[in-house]
């Protein structure tokens, strides 16, 4: 989930524009859905000049050709050039305003976001990135966007949530907007659950929201320069026994799909995968948006920072219990180890190693903040944290050296930082006995298996995770 980073960009670009009220005419578009029947949609278009065609901006994967139908201008039709989406009207009639029907669709497109992701009540959430739209060859322009809910439902966007129209100007990778009438948790974070959820669950997300946000900010001492959004939807799948939870990542937004079989919607492993995935999710807000890395090889850092706020909040909050927690460490060292092979932590990015980057990422993040408590107690992985975020200001960017300066100044150990430095470059041939070495020195308590399996060599428990009481 690296679309962050992107959006990082954009979003500051955008911002150097001049206002809407400085500008002649702008692009404009309102998103209406039908106020009856399930899957209708109306997009009005006001260009800020004639023209005779339009390009989309985005990919339409073919449903611009099943599922839009053109109103105005009359006889025009949307066709597809190469991976482009182009609107002509007919020869001699040049149009400013351009509507356009479209039948929902609910079909994720590989690699791409689904346009209309459904909650199990009624309430959708719209993609807006699917709308831009550019008028002969000039520049993209910004594109405002307004959201316009049904009687009796609202429109959740980027932070806000309203009974009325919403105005909201589109960045050209688009965020998810929610077009229904359940109800919005507003503290911390704007969210809105999908109230099919099983009740203990939903209830059990919902209190753990504003937890979560509070938690993240006041230890990190960085409060998001921007209004968090995130947006859960639910449904059952047809394998009784599945459990599929997938999503996707906007500037500012958190997207995630739930899927539960009927067997499994009373299970606590559910509840302990959505609180992880939520609190992973939301921990990208603080260390993929509001400070960002573009370092080749280093999502070590990203994800294993978010593994490491995630099971040190859940625990704090009593959402994780304590032996579950050193069971999810016990596995990274294992797992971490049993991929590298002996070559670099900054080689993952190969098929089939990209999960070393939690792994390894989370034993990083553990022994960093276990270091840095030798020498002060109060220190732990959101201080560490805290310390970067504050050094490269919000937006900022980050890379290892900059990582490592802040575990430095936070009291992590020259030695700790050393085996870390070791397990980020290499060689790793004898990574194992150096880590456990370390490990032990942290207080861990680490030990390789005695059992029968055929990964004894990489099969390492912990008897101590230092941050758990
Ligand atoms: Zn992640």
């Amino acid at each position: 989930m690296a679309l962050l980073f992107l959006g990082a960009c954009t979003a500051r670009r955008d911002a150097t524009r001049p206002p809407a009220s400085a500008r002649a005419s702008a692009l404009t578009v309102r998103v209406q859905r039908a106020v009856s029947g399930t899957g209708t949609w109306s997009l009005t278009y006001e260009l800020p000049t004639p023209s005779h065609s339009v390009r989309f901006t985005r990919p339409g994967h073919g449903f611009r050709q099943s599922h839009w139908r053109v109103v105005e201008p009359a006889a025009a039709s949307i066709e597809r050039q190469g991976d482009e989406d182009v609107l002509t009207a007919p020869v001699g009639s040049p149009f400013r305003t351009l509507r356009i029907e479209v039948s929902s669709y609910e079909v994720k497109p590989e690699k791409d976001y689904q346009v209309f992701l459904p909650y199990s009540d009624g309430a959708v959430l719209f993609y807006t990135g699917v709308l831009g739209l550019t008028s002969g060859e000039e520049e993209p322009q910004p594109l405002h966007v307004l959201l316009i809910p049904r009687p009796g439902e609202r429109v959740v966007v980027a932070g806000q949530s309203s009974e009325k129209e919403v105005r909201w100007e589109n960045s050209p990778q688009g965020t998810y907007a929610y077009f229904g009438s359940g109800s919005v948790v507003r503290e911390g974070v704007t969210a809105v659950v999908d109230p099919g959820m099983p009740r203990p669950l939903r209830e059990h997300i919902e209190r753990l929201l504003p937890r979560l946000f509070t938690l993240y900010t006041a230890r990190t001492g960085s409060p998001l320069s921007f209004e968090p959004t995130l947006f859960i939807s639910f449904g059952s799948t047809p394998r009784p026994g599945s459990i599929n939870m997938s999503g996707g990542t906007l500037p500012g937004l958190v997207q995630l799909d739930i899927r539960i079989g009927a067997n499994r919607l009373a299970d606590p492993e559910v509840t302990r995968r959505l609180s992880e995935l939520v609190a992973h999710e939301a921990a990208h807000l603080w260390n993929g948006e509001l400070a960002v890395h573009e370092v080749a090889g280093g999502d070590w850092m990203n994800e294993g920072g978010a593994e490491a706020f995630a099971l040190h909040a859940l625990a704090e909050l009593g959402t994780l219990p304590g032996e579950y927690v050193r069971e999810r460490i016990s596995d990274a060292v294992s797992e971490c180890l049993f991929l590298l092979e002996g070559a670099p932590l900054r080689e993952s990015s190969r098929p089939g190693k990209y999960t070393s980057y939690y792994r390894c990422g989370l034993i990083i993040s553990a022994m960093a903040g276990a270091s840095a408590r030798q020498s002060r107690p109060e220190a732990d992985i959101f201080t560490l944290w805290g310390r970067l975020l504050r050094d490269v200001g919000p937006r900022g960017h980050y890379d290892e050296e900059r990582l490592y300066a802040a575990f430095a100044s936070e009291g992590v150990s020259p030695r700790t930082l050393a085996v870390i430095r070791r397990l980020v470059d290499g060689p790793n041939t004898d990574a194992e006995s150096r880590l456990l070495a370390e490990l032990r020195l942290l207080g861990f308590e680490p030990r390789v298996c005695d059992g029968d399996s055929a990964r004894t060599s990489s099969c390492v428990r912990v008897g101590r995770v230092p941050f758990l009481p």
